[in-house]
């Protein structure tokens, strides 16, 4: 980012700037300094490839609020998102960046009050940021139209076209005039999204900025120290108490991964492995379906990582250490991103403490170690995630039929027992803490293998503070150290 440039310097106006201010941003990103001028002042569509993260909302945005007309009513821009999470992120984004201009922005993703929606658009407004389907359903119910419209933007296009939504775009496309301007965002740019400009866009100016630098404020750094033969166990574990887990796994080996994969897979976790393998189409599927969380866990050796762009993992697993820093570093960078705070968990065995305390002098971030969550709270976790899961399905009106069905059931008289019994039925056994023996801690010298009975925990005691963080970092204990917030994002769940 140019330091010394300003919002001012971009063209845009008194009340908008004074809109930024109050909303903290100082200086446009590298994105918004590119992208708002052309926008401004340029004829052309434009093609720009940065990742969420990068400003590229307020990149958009601003331009668009600058140029439509307030107060018109009717949908003069139009933003398709891939998710409803990006869609309803875009539109809080936009109603903040649109001060006290009279413009009305609807988002229009399923899942959301049709009604509320159905009299909005009846109503007129200015602004639609809608996922592809619905925008579909609204186009066919007439309630959507889309003649005026002067600007459209396609958001983490290539996402959209991963979730196999080109034919919804081809055919909003035709629904907009010749004239608008096209927008393209997009992390990657891969030959689809290339196909799909030249078949829809005018002639465009492209925009490419860096991917965001990972900052190790986002990013939560632990580590374990457990022998080899409890990895497996450690990671079971840590699935089950950590709040949300959709993460990337790394392994040293090929066979490992493999390995690895199919152990959690026999655990009913929904996983794959990536590794050098596997044949280029099975890597696409792979990693179609972990975008969409349709898998939760991507189990990977370093190479085949590479080139992976999955912006919102809640976890980077070193299940087997990297070999330097510089692998550290990549590895944990693949979390903690787009303003979110991620956890990079490391597990060391007894002939890797010297690495992780080198890694930690050479990042200059201490990592802290944590100690793997008791049996009891395995459990209290998996109890309040079959909780959560229930009442949520509680919230959907479930058919007329199953109500009758229920209500049959129940007159047996023994509504705990069956609820029980479908409980377990559904989630499977796994609420004993006898099932989840405590997992040693290795001492120091002791070999990797973990053969050896005799073992301490020492919890409080000196031993927890032998390695020492190079700079500023407390030996937190804890699994979630204080003062962080816990990482939201996705509806992607681990094991429930
Ligand atoms: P986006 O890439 O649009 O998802 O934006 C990521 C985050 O960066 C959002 O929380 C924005 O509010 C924030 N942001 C965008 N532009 C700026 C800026 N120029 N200065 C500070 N924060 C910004």
């Amino acid at each position: 980012m140019d330091s010394k440039l300003t919002f001012e310097d971009l063209g845009l106006s008194a009340d908008i700037l004074e809109g930024l201010k109050k909303k903290g941003f100082e200086h446009p990103t590298p994105v918004q300094a590119q992208t708002i001028p052309l926008l401004l002042n340029g004829e052309k569509d434009i093609i720009a490839q940065a990742q969420t993260g990068t400003g590229k909302t307020a990149a958009f945005g601003l331009p668009i609020i600058e140029r439509i007309t307030p107060g018109l009513r009717k949908v003069q821009a139009v933003v398709l998102a891939p998710t409803r999470e990006l869609a309803s992120q875009v539109c809080e984004e936009l109603e903040s960046l649109k001060g006290k201009r009279n413009i009305r922005i609807l988002p229009v993703y399923g899942g959301q009050g049709m009604a509320i929606q159905l009299k909005m658009l009846k109503e007129g407004v200015d602004i639609v940021v809608a996922t592809p389907g619905r925008a579909i359903d609204h186009l066919n119910r007439k309630t959507l139209k889309l003649n005026d419209v002067k600007y459209l933007v396609l958001d983490e296009a290539d996402e959209m076209l991963n979730m196999g939504f080109i034919e919804d775009i081809e055919t909003i496309l035709t629904h907009v005039p010749e004239d608008r301007k096209t927008l393209l965002f997009s992390a990657t740019m891969p030959s689809a999204i290339v196909k799909l400009a030249r078949k829809f866009m005018g002639d465009y100016d492209e925009v490419k900025v860096a991917a965001k630098q990972r900052s190790a404020d986002t990013v939560d750094q632990i580590f374990y120290e457990l022998y080899e033969k409890d990895k497996l166990r450690a990671l079971h574990r840590l699935i089950h108490t950590e709040e949300e887990f959709y993460a990337l796994v790394f392994c040293r080996t090929r066979v490992g991964a493999d390995r690895l994969a199919s152990k959690l897979s026999g655990m009913n976790l929904d996983v794959e492995a990536l590794h050098g393998d596997v044949t280029q189409a099975q890597r696409e599927r792979i990693l179609a379906k972990f975008k969409k969380g349709h898998s939760t866990i991507l189990v990977a050796t370093d190479v085949a990582a590479r080139g992976i762009d999955i912006n919102d993992l809640s976890h980077v697993i070193n299940f087997d250490m990297p070999e330097n820093s510089e692998a550290y570093v990549h590895r944990i960078g693949r979390t903690g991103r787009a303003g979110k705070t991620g956890k990079a968990i490391s597990f060391v065995t007894p002939g890797e403490f010297r690495k992780i305390r080198y890694i930690m002098e050479q990042t200059k971030t201490p990592i802290n170690k944590a100690i793997l969550p008791a049996g009891q709270a395995v459990i209290e976790a998996k109890r309040n995630a079959m909780k959560a899961k229930v009442f949520a399905a509680a919230e959907t009106e479930a058919p007329q039929d199953y109500h009758t069905l229920a209500q049959e059931i129940l007159a047996s008289g023994k509504p705990s027992q069956v609820l029980a019994s479908l409980l377990q039925l559904h989630f499977g056994g796994g609420l004993n803490p006898n099932a989840y023996p405590e997992i040693a801690e290795p001492e120091r010298g002791r070999s990797s293998s973990g053969g050896r009975s005799s073992f301490r925990r020492e919890r409080g005691s000196e031993r927890n503070h032998f390695i020492k963080p190079s700079k500023g970092g407390s030996n937190s204990r804890s699994e979630r150290p204080a003062g962080k917030k816990s990482f939201k994002r996705k509806s992607r769940t681990g094991a429930y």
